[in-house]
């Protein structure tokens, strides 16, 4: 049988050690994944592979084993039970999230939904680099979105009702940051120290703290692997379509001016870097801050 080489060239379709086999990736924004869309993946497994599926670290599934005359068959089977073959080549990745408000006490944003928006509009896309993107509803970063080439923080900054603070310790002992002291029986926030992650509001029991400015954090040019690297700070903004706005202004400049070969991190050093941002920066934002998150108050 003639082995379809327009589907072997598909990024989702890794090919194995021995390359008659290859490893079938599957697109799962968010990772989610419906229960009939579970059975129909375990099927097609059984039918395709040899009956096992794999989790990838990219909150993926991916079939093995499936002989390489096979792969216009499961493409066919997986479009049809609505989990397309994924990517993995230079192109724009699985785009990952943790459960954010839906079901995380922690969360300041919605990250499964807004990684569903980005996917629909941005997945897939061949760029010179590969590009992933995380999302994580506040500073614990459970999906490491520093460690990716773009990544989404929710954060929110406390504001104290002034006047009011009996000075009982309680934000104090819940700051992991120490960031909070009690000083002349109020309390009174090191700024320097606050990674804006929100739990402090939810502390007080005379409901003195406030969500002052709840925000999203957009990082870039981390990446994990051979030469791990904590992505930079690149700005902030206040709305989900401001972010889906200032991912897409990056993947264009990364299409038009980033080069093959040459991990993006390394092309966004010291020198380049304040040059990126201002080329972001003059495109014309919507209403959003031009720098990293003003400092919190409390
Ligand atoms: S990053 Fe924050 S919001 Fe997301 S799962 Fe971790 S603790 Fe929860
Ligand atoms: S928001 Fe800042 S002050 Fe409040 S708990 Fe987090 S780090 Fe501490
Ligand atoms: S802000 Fe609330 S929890 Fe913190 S010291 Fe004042 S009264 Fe206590």
């Amino acid at each position: 049988m003639r082995t379809d080489f327009g589907i072997h060239m598909k990024g989702g379709v890794i090919t194995e050690r021995d390359a008659d086999f290859c490893t079938i990736r599957i697109r799962a924004p968010a990772g989610i994944f419906s229960v009939e869309q579970l059975r129909g993946i375990a099927k097609i497994a059984k039918k395709y592979g040899t009956g096992t599926v794999h989790c990838t670290t990219r909150q993926t599934l991916e079939i093995p084993h499936v002989n390489h005359v096979l792969l216009k068959k499961i493409e066919k089977a997986l479009a049809k039970n609505e989990t397309p073959v994924g990517s993995e080549r230079d192109e724009i990745v699985n785009i990952i999230a943790c459960p954010g408000v839906e079901r995380c006490k922690f969360a300041n944003i919605d990250t499964i939904s807004l990684a569903q928006k980005i996917d629909k509009k941005l997945f897939g896309k061949e760029m010179p680099v590969k590009m992933r993107i995380a999302l994580s509803g506040c500073p614990n970063a459970c999906t490491s979105p520093m460690l990716n080439e773009i990544g989404v923080i929710g954060r929110v900054r406390p504001l104290r009702t002034p006047g009011l603070c009996t000075g009982c310790g309680t934000c104090v002992q819940y700051c992991k940051e120490k960031a909070i002291v009690i000083r002349n029986g109020i309390s009174e926030l090191k700024e320097d120290k606050c990674v804006q992650c929100g739990v402090c509001i939810q502390s007080c029991h005379f409901d003195l703290l406030k969500a002052e400015h709840r925000h999203f954090l957009i990082t870039v040019g981390g990446r994990r692997g051979r030469h791990p690297k904590i992505g930079r700070e690149l700005l902030t903004v206040e709305t989900e379509e401001q972010v889906i706005f200032i991912i897409q202004k990056i993947v264009d400049w990364v299409y038009r001016r980033a080069w093959s070969g040459r991990l993006l991190s390394e092309q966004l050093d010291e020198l380049h870097f304040e040059k990126f941002r201002q080329d972001i920066i003059a495109q014309g934002m919507p209403d959003t801050n031009d720098n990293s998150a003003k400092k919190p108050s409390l």
